[in-house]
């Protein structure tokens, strides 16, 4: 097995940007399964497809195609051969995407996919089963948290930059919904690996969070490659 990096922690707590600095750092490839799951949510939104409908979820799951494709420092979301980068971040799938993830055929489709990535190349792989479903034996695991409150105002303020409306309160309204159905889900519901290092990034700037997990990285590696030598 490759070098596995599992980072869990819920929306808004920068994970997405911390993942990428990693990743450019270690030369790592940088997995986001939050945009697989968006993936599938915005495929059934497009063809009407409700959350209750199975039989034609499945039918979607079966000729799904999705690639993350990196270009220039920039992760592309390809599905079904077009790129869904900006589609996958509207409110309409975030209100939704919860509901799809928490379907077990959903999950029995994409846990396969994300093992065989991370059995392929070394990675930095973000989301929220990562370390308890996905790779429960990753090299790394790290929990990142973040307040309630902080993490609505980074989200608010991300939908400002890309222009998309909202107001702080529905940000806020829609975040809590969300880690409502992820914690109490009955499939790999998200809770903290319980040998995940937390890493709480309310008062620390994303420059900081990187070094953090950097270091903690760079000593693992060294680590796995000392008990390599010594074997
Ligand atoms: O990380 P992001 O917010 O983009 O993830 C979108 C959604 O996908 C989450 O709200 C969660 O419901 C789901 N998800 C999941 N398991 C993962 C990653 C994401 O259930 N490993």
């Amino acid at each position: 097995m490759a070098f596995v990096v599992a980072i869990d922690g819920p929306a808004g707590t920068g994970k997405g940007t911390v993942a990428k600095a990693l990743a450019e750092r270690t030369h790592f490839i940088n997995i986001d399964t939050g945009a697989m799951y968006r993936c599938v949510t915005l495929e059934c939104i497009n063809n009407g497809i409700s959350v209750q409908d199975e039989d034609k979820i499945l039918q979607v799951l079966e000729k799904i195609s999705i690639n993350l494709e990196h270009q220039d420092g920039k992760q592309k979301v390809i599905l079904n051969g077009k790129d869904v980068s900006q589609e996958i971040r509207t409110p309409e799938v975030d209100d939704m995407v919860a509901k799809f993830a928490a379907l077990k055929i959903v999950r029995d489709k994409m846990t396969p996919l994300q093992r065989k990535m991370g059995e392929e190349n070394n990675v930095i792989m973000e989301g929220r089963d990562i370390g308890t479903v996905v790779f429960p034996n990753a090299d790394v695991k790290i929990f990142l948290d973040c307040s309630l409150e902080e993490r609505s105002r980074r989200r608010y303020k991300q939908n400002l930059e890309k222009g998309i409306e909202s107001n702080y309160q529905d940000v806020l309204k829609s975040i809590m919904e969300r880690h409502k159905l992820e914690t109490e889900r009955k499939i790999a519901p998200f809770v903290k690996a319980e040998d995940a290092i937390l890493v709480d990034s309310t008062n620390m700037t994303i420059d900081e969070v990187v070094d953090t997990i950097y270091s903690i990285i760079k000593s693992k590696i060294e680590e796995k490659n000392n008990g390599q030598s010594n074997n």
